[in-house]
Parts: C-alpha cells; structure tokens; sequence
C-alpha cells in the first residue's frame, strides 16, 4: 500500500534523510488514523538516528520562525507547524524493569521500534525514504486487523501489559472510541495483569478514562474495564454498583448497567465531559442507601448522599475538584427533580423552584434526566418522556413570564436590616427565606415593592424575636 503524501513537511524530512542517507518514518497514531479517516492533529516521526537533530534541521528549512521544543532526557523534540504538532524520535529498542513504566532505552532500528508499541494498529508506519515514499510498513499485519476492528498487542500480551499496564487502559479505550473487538488471549493478558495497574499515576489513568467517556459509545470501554476487573482496582465505587440482590423474590435493576446506558443516552445529546460524568455518578450512592422496606427496595437519599461522596471520590482519583465538581454534584443532587414533578402534577410553584435551584445548569438537568430513563417497557419510557415535554414547556412559559433564571432575592439581607433597624441575625436569613417561598408560589410578584410589603406583613404577623 502506498500513500501520496503531498504535505511539505514530509517531503523535506524525506530530502534531509536523502543526503545524509538516514531513514525515517511515520509512525503510530497518525497513521492509524490516516487509514481510519480520521483527524489527526499529532504527527510522530521516527528517524534511525537523532530526532532532535533532524527537527533542528527541518525546522531551519521550513520557516525559521518555528520554535523547537527539545526534551533531552527522552531524545525528544517537537515543534507546532500550521496547526499540526510533529514529534521526533530516535528508532529505540526497550526494556523495562518490574517497578516502572519507564524502559530502559537503547538506540534501535526500525524494526526494534515497532516492537516496543503497544497495539498492532499502533505500529503502523510510512516511509518517508526517496526510494520509496509513501509506502505502509506493516510488519505485524494491522491493516488485516483493522479490517477485522481487532485490537491486539504486536508481541506476547503477558509481557506487553506487565512492562507498561497503562497499555491495557489504552487497549480498551481504543476499542472504545473505535468500536472494536480485544482478541482473545489480548483480553485474558489484561485480565492476567489487573493488579500491575497499580504502577500507573492517576493522572494517567483518568486521562485514559476521559476519554472513553468522550467516545460516541462509552458504555464500551465501562463493560470492558468491569469484565478485566480493572475498573474494580481504578473506581470501585462505579464496579460496586454491578449486580442484583433478591429478598422475598424482590429484585432491583443492576445499577451498573443502567449508569451504563444512561451515559450511552446521554452521549447521544451532548459531548460536555462533565455533564458525561454526572451521568456516570448520578446513581453512585445506590449501594451506601439501600434498603429494603415494606417489600421493596429503597435508596432513599441517594441523590443527595452521591452529591456529598463524589468530592471524596474525586480527591481520591485525582480528578480535578474545582467548578466542575461541584456542578457535577449539584446535577447529582438535583437528578430526581424533574422526574417527581413530572409523575405529580405539574404545579407552578414547584417547577419555579427547580428553575431557581438549578439555575444556569437547568437545561443540563433535563438532558441527564431524560437520559436516566430506561425502561425495558416501552409504554412506561414514552409516558415519562411524555411528562418531561410538559414539564419542559412549564419552564418555558414560566421563564418568560417571571424571568426566573438566575434569579436573585428583589430585596437584600442589608434592605431588610436597613428598613427594620436590626443588627446582623438568623431572623434575617428567616425572613428572606420566607420572601423567596412566597415569589416562588407566586403569592407575590417578583419585586422590590411587592417583597418590601410583605416583610412588614411577616413582621406584623410573626412573632419574630428580633
Ligand atoms: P491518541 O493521540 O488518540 O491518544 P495515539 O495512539 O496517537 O492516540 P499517542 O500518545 O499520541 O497515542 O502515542 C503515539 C504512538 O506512540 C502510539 O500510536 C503508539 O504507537 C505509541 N505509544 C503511545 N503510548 C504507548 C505505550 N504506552 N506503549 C507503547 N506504545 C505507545
Ligand atoms: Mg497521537
């Protein structure tokens, strides 16, 4: 197989090489994805050589205003070109001791390079040499397995994943995004190897784990990681939601596979990452509150025991624990909302509340909301979904009429200290309060007049120790 490659950077590589009579290729992920049709925006560039020599070189010939970055402890170099980032190597032979990822690195050829990748559709490679430019070197076959969409490793699976585990997250992340099959024995040597994930950072890990939750069906790479008991090691808080427990002939769904579909659903209808996420933990409280009662099970409060957790479980994994925690945490303490009100009568003093509550998340909350439901009864999904188009068209109307998002109290703390001479108090906090029940059960209007009236109305009317 030969590919035309007309971009200016490959055929300056290939001149280079030409008059110092070197060679180099293209190599992994780009090439891949060149095969696959998909967009690639990281190049790498393997030279049986020095790559930071030839990134200085190339560079110096194709703009002299490019910055190369160089890493020297890893014989690295990169540099930024018309919105593309190429990185180059020297050809390496690996080996690896039992404590580290990181290999012991010799120089190499060609061939030891390709040994050291972790799956065969990754040790894909172009040549860039004069004599024949373009061509696919695929020593382990891979195009064979992309037309079959298998992954699997170009060496020994056992060694393959024991010297670098974070190999084994690839693995299924690629069968993820992808949508292919792990090979036989590919998945038993990740099974084999559970435990070696230990070696790997978190960081790492959640990066890998990002982005399957990114991929068009992540509901892939969760059952994978259950299946390899990998995600029991590396979130176990999500593993232990997996399974059924039966008293009296009562059963429950399995938890694990509805958060499953739930985030398959709502991959469909959005690509924000923490909305994702908030799929992901919305029922992450199930197992810690159930109970059994009256002959059914209960999980009473999970919405707002998940909410409390999640920041544990964030600090514990590593994940990032600013603004976005704490939206995920209040999509998780507000996910059983929407579904009450549209089982109830829609009210209007109940829909403004859930407007003023979730704020500028609101529509975020119907997207997850309507992606929880999943039925294996068909009549029951299309009357809930039925509800939650009512509900919606609620908040549409009240929203134009009372300009609710975002709202904010007409009247403050300090007017209400102002305007009743008193120093900072609970009653205070009590009396607004009480102003907010009343604008959000529409007894009065949205106002400053309308609140100022009713607090001398309270005051009237409340025996307030003040
Ligand atoms: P993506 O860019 O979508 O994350 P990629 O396969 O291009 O996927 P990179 O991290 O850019 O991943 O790595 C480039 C190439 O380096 C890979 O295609 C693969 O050949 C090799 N590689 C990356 N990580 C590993 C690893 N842990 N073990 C072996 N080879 C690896
Ligand atoms: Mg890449």
């Amino acid at each position: 197989m030969k590919f035309n490659l007309a971009d200016k950077v490959f055929t300056t590589v290939s001149e280079i090489i030409d008059k110092e009579n070197k060679e180099a290729y293209i190599i992994g992920g780009w090439v891949r994805d060149l095969i696959l049709n998909r967009h690639s925006k990281d190049v790498d560039i393997v030279v049986v050589g020095s790559g930071i020599e030839l990134a200085n070189k190339l560079a110096k010939k194709l703009d002299t205003a490019i910055t190369v970055t160089v890493f020297k402890n890893f014989g690295t170099a990169m540099f930024k070109y018309q919105n593309i980032e190429y990185e180059f190597v020297g050809a390496r032979r690996e080996s690896y001791n039992r404590n580290s990822r990181n290999p012991i690195v010799e120089d190499g050829t060609l061939e030891d390079d390709l040994h050291r990748r972790d799956l065969t559709i990754n040790a894909l490679a172009i040549s860039l040499q004069k004599n024949n430019f373009g061509e696919l070197i695929d020593k382990f076959d891979a195009i064979k397995d992309i037309e079959n969409k298998i992954i699997k490793t170009p060496t020994n699976p056992d060694i393959t994943f024991s010297d670098d585990p974070l190999r084994m997250l690839r693995a299924i992340r690629f069968a993820t995004q992808l949508n292919f099959n792990i090979e036989e024995k590919t998945l038993q040597a990740i099974k084999d190897n559970v435990q070696r994930i230990s070696i790997i950072t978190k960081e790492r890990i959640n990066d890998e784990l990002n982005k399957i939750i990114i991929s068009k069906k992540p509901s892939i790479g969760f059952l994978k990681l259950a299946e390899t008991n990998l995600l029991e090691i590396i979130f176990p808080e999500l593993y232990n939601l997996k399974g059924v427990e039966i008293v009296n002939n009562v059963g429950h769904k399995d938890n694990f596979f509805h958060t499953v579909q739930v985030l398959d659903n709502i991959a469909e209808k959005t690509d924000k990452l923490w909305l994702r996420w908030a799929a992901l933990l919305h029922d992450i409280a199930k197992p810690i509150t159930k109970k059994f009662i009256n002959n059914a099970w209960t999980f009473h409060g999970h919405e707002m025991v998940g909410a409390k957790i999640i920041s544990n479980i964030f600090n514990k994994m590593k994940m990032p624990t600013n603004e976005n925690l704490k939206y995920i945490q209040k999509l998780v303490g507000l996910h059983l909302r929407p579904i009450i009100l549209s089982s109830e009568e829609v009210t209007d003093a109940a829909v403004r509340r859930l407007i003023v509550e979730a704020g500028e998340d609101l529509d975020d909350l119907m997207t997850l909301c309507e992606a929880d439901i999943t039925s294996k009864n068909d009549e029951k999904v299309q009357r809930y979904m039925t509800n939650f188009k009512l509900v919606r068209q609620k908040i549409k109307e009240l929203e134009e009429k009372d300009a609710l998002r975002n709202w904010k109290s007409p009247i403050s703390g300090e007017q209400i200290m102002a305007a009743l001479n008193l120093q900072p108090s609970k009653t205070i906090g009590i009396i607004k309060e009480m102003i907010k029940d009343a604008i959000l059960d529409g007894k009065i209007e949205n106002n400053y007049t309308a609140a100022e009236n009713y607090m001398y109305k309270l005051i009237q009317e409340n025996n307030f120790i003040i």
